[in-house]
């Protein structure tokens, strides 16, 4: 069982509204050719190298990262029937949601006539006209990966889709707005207990209740998204979740299905757009709030654990291996979930955010430094 992780790093633009606030631009340098990217380490004056499979400067845009990120080789792959999952890490702000989604959305203005006093909370919707341009990985690779399985001959495929969040280790299913919010006694809507992950019997999670929709175009999968993402946002407001501190995972499944033999296999593809990797006290978080991200980080930091883990493992000689070592995907509920298509024999590609502005070196080097650890495995 071999897993396979590429990783990738994306300086996103300094943009004009940090300009405008008097921000700087930082000393982050990117050799292209060489795939480094170095950066100044304030204080010591020192520079540091890392070097990573791919880079993406702040001129790249989203067909470039796409294209240059082999997303059609994960595709191919999971069209063989592997597992692959995709996800973006870095701080807030850093262009990880840019990345995967690039959609834009409006706000659709609070409905004034609610019986508790104008309190609904605003909904997002889609842009009308959307710029395909923006389009990051997820609308691309769904709706590839359709035109890969429609393009195969000789067979025949199922997709499903689920969309769910990690918030604070609890599960809730973003199909499902009932799965987030529970009314209380007085009718006010609190935050639900969240979802049961269970094993079954061939050694993966499963998360009960989960919503699972059939889907036969790309077209619909978007809806299920963007459905999820609005309802994501709505509770976000009513709930008071800060959505930066979630993960959320878009799960396609792949059922292939060979005609002249009639077996068929299974296969996942899994977007995940992760929670702000930024340490706590950095933002000013205090009390209940401090508590809450060291619990929803517990995924990241159960995550980051993985991979050092799993990259020691790959460099260690094969007679080590053997009495190495637990990886401890069990411990959060985002590597219990991931645990197949992180673990198993499976593609992976990490694209790790980096924000240039100059305020953030000690966490883009911390970001580099645990992005490096990963390109080992
Ligand atoms: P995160 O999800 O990591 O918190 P976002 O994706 O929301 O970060 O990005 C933060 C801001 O930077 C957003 O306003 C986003 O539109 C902008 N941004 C991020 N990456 C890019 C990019 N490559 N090009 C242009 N704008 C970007
Ligand atoms: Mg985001």
């Amino acid at each position: 069982m071999t897993t396979r992780i590429k990783v990738g790093i994306r300086v996103r633009p300094f943009l004009d509204s940090e300009k405008e606030k008097g921000y700087l631009n930082s000393r982050v340098q990117i050799d292209e050719q060489t795939k480094e990217i170095m950066i100044a380490e304030d204080g010591r004056r020192e520079r540091k190298t890392f070097k990573f499979d791919f880079v993406f400067t702040p001129n790249n845009n989203q067909l470039q990262v796409y294209e240059q990120a082999n997303i059609d080789y994960l595709l191919n792959k999971v069209v063989e029937g592997y597992h692959c999952t995709i996800f973006a890490y870095g701080q807030t702000g850093s262009g990880k949601t840019h990345t995967m989604e690039g959609y834009e959305y409006e706000l659709a203005p609070p409905k004034e006539s609610s019986k508790e006093g104008g309190n609904s909370a605003p909904k997002p919707r889609p842009k009308q006209h959307q710029n395909p341009e923006r389009f990051g990985i997820i609308p691309r690779a769904v709706s590839a990966l359709f035109e890969k399985l429609k393009a195969k001959e000789g067979g025949e495929f199922n997709v499903t889709c689920s969309f769910l969040q990690i918030y604070n280790e609890k599960i809730y299913d973003l199909l499902n707005p009932n799965s987030i919010k529970q009314n209380s006694a007085d009718g006010t809507p609190v935050l639900s207990q969240g979802l049961r992950l269970r094993w079954n019997q061939r050694d993966q999670f499963q998360v009960e209740n989960l919503f699972v929709f059939d889907c036969k175009s790309a077209e619909e999968v978007m809806n299920f998204f963007h459905y999820g993402i609005r309802n994501r946002v709505t509770a976000s407001h009513k709930l008071n979740m800060a959505s930066s501190r979630s993960h959320t995972i878009l799960t396609l499944k792949v059922e292939s299905i060979d005609l002249s033999t009639q077996s068929s296999s299974f296969s996942k593809l899994e977007l995940v757009d992760l929670a702000g990797s930024e340490r706590i006290g950095q933002t000013g978080t205090e009390g209940k709030l401090a508590k809450e991200s060291i619990d929803i980080n517990k995924s990241l930091f159960i995550l980051r654990q993985v991979i050092t883990t799993l990259s020691d493992i790959h460099r260690t000689s094969k007679q080590q291996k053997d009495q190495y070592q637990h990886i401890p995907y069990r411990e959060s509920k985002l590597t219990s979930l991931l645990k197949q298509s992180i673990g198993g024999n499976s593609y992976c590609l990490m694209l790790a955010c980096i924000n240039p502005n100059d305020s953030f070196i000690d966490e883009n080097i911390s970001t580099l430094n645990y992005a490096s650890k990963a390109t080992y495995i």
